[in-house]
């Protein structure tokens, strides 16, 4: 028996997907929400202030802002191999918060991206076993992706 857990946290991005045949080769931004979902033990240690959960929900919120939303909120997120947009963004200066990456920046790949991010970074000091499970990353209201290994 295991429970999970899922904790997000958001940041306004933006990004472009450069061969893509209709509005979504123009930079735009989204509301991006990142979702950790984690899988795992209970904490049986008693008298903890741990016991009973998987991880501590400030614990995950912590590693979500430090590996997800303090690297690419408000930047823009960049295929590297998006000659075009590198150009034009480095018009704009050293202190633009550009985020370039191997892979065009579609949800999937942004999922698998903030999953490798994540990953290293979940584990417990109790005893408990725990597994990051999946990711996943919400585009628009209406779209989600999740990537899990
Ligand atoms: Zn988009």
């Amino acid at each position: 028996m295991t429970t999970r857990i899922r904790r997000w946290v958001e940041t306004d991005t933006g990004h472009r997907v450069p061969n893509h045949n209709s509005k979504c080769r123009n930079f735009h931004g989204h509301r991006y929400r990142w979702e950790a979902e984690i899988e795992g033990d209970l904490v049986s240690l008693k008298g903890i202030s741990e016991e009973g959960m998987v991880m501590d929900f400030s614990e995950v919120s912590r590693i979500l802002n430090e590996q997800i939303h303090d690297v690419v909120d408000h930047s823009f997120i960049v295929f590297e191999g998006d000659d075009e947009a590198i150009r034009a963004l480095s018009e704009i200066g050293d202190e633009h918060r550009t985020v370039i990456v191997p892979f065009v920046p579609t949800a999937e790949n942004l999922a698998k991206w903030a999953f490798d991010r994540v990953d290293p970074h979940i584990k417990s000091s109790y005893g408990n076993s725990i597994t990051l499970h999946a990711f996943h990353v919400r585009e628009t209201p209406k779209s989600w992706a999740s990537w899990r290994p």
